[in-house]
């Protein structure tokens, strides 16, 4: 397993390409908005995700957010409504049939517009509609959009670590084979601005949930169950963790894991969009384009959940990313 300098993977000892196009920012409407240069390839096919550049969200959620979930200010959710209407404005998109989900959940789940008019609590909208756009919002999780190229579908997915360690990326492409008879080889998947593993140091319960996503060993199962069970006293728990952490850093080694997981000073940092990118690629989807913002570091131009919290910065607003076939 190897992701060198986000320029190409290998599963099962074979090299597959990513996109190695930088992602530009553009000005539209008096808006920042990023594009994925592999999306941009396809004319009949709307994409973009957002900057917090642009729009009238007063501070802290200046000046973009999209957000309405994150606050019940009904002043904060007018604004955020305006910048939806705004984004939409600026795609050529219809905003009155702008749809998402209810809330996001951090699950597996994925459904079909055509089925579900109303998506409810899912992490995944499929649709095969044109001039239907689909967006849902982020600070820090991975947003994914799923271009089938050869039918006209599209998936957006929205992935933090639950739903990375429970593979929803995967979840989305078998979902598009069975239900939309997709071809592997014919989906694209652009991966947007997420916090990257310079800023995303985690606990050992989560990394060894992460690595089960990608590899399946009778140690590393026997160290889910180790860290499952364990529950010390929290006196103990400094020299405890320390030493599990290091037992699974000595495992990330001996699988060959080091490209999606990294050594910090007290804590192993986990890179989500390399691991969702391996999860699309050994299912052999043919290209995956990845960019490199890291919304926790570029603070001027994106909300990050985990900056706010850990720095105490208090609420921010969220980003989005929007699809749509036209
Ligand atoms: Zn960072």
């Amino acid at each position: 397993m190897n992701v060198s300098g986000m320029n190409t993977i290998i599963v099962d000892k074979k090299e597959k390409a990513l996109t190695k196009d930088e992602w530009v920012l553009e000005e539209r409407n008096g808006l920042v908005l990023v594009f994925s240069p592999l999306l941009n390839k396809y004319p009949n096919f709307v994409h973009a995700f957002t900057t917090r550049l642009g729009g009238q969200s007063k501070p802290p959620f200046d000046s973009f957010n999209v957000g309405i979930n994150n606050t019940t200010d009904e002043e904060t959710r007018k604004d955020a409504r305006h910048n939806k209407a705004l984004l939409c404005q600026a795609l050529n998109l219809p905003f009155q049939h702008l749809i998402t989900a209810k809330r996001l959940v951090h699950s597996a789940d994925v459904v079909m517009l055509e089925t579900h008019s109303d998506p409810g609590e899912v992490d995944g909208i499929a649709t095969r509609t044109r001039l239907r756009p689909v967006y849902m919002t982020f600070a820090d999780c991975v947003p994914m959009i799923v271009y089938d190229q050869a039918k006209h579908i599209l998936c957006l997915i929205h992935a933090g670590w639950r739903g990375t360690a429970g593979g929803i990326g995967k979840e989305a492409v078998q979902f598009m084979m069975e239900k939309c008879d997709s071809k592997a080889n014919d989906l694209v998947v652009a991966i947007g601005p997420a916090i990257d593993s310079c800023c995303y140091p985690v606990g050992v319960d989560v990394v060894v949930k992460l690595m089960a996503s990608l590899i399946s060993t009778d140690e590393l199962l026997k160290m889910v169950e180790a860290v499952e069970a364990f529950k010390q006293p929290c006196s103990e728990l400094k020299d405890e963790l320390k030493n599990m952490t290091g037992k699974i850093w000595d495992l990330i080694n001996k699988l060959n894991l080091t490209d999606f997981f990294k050594l910090g000073e007290t804590q192993i940092h986990v890179d989500l969009k390399a691991i969702n990118a391996y999860q699309l690629l050994d299912l052999n989807v043919s290209d995956v384009d990845i960019t490199n913002f890291c919304t926790s570091c570029k603070k001027d131009l994106f909300y990050s959940y985990r900056r706010s919290y850990v720095c105490g910065e208090g609420p921010t607003g969220r980003q989005a990313a929007i699809a749509c076939l036209v």
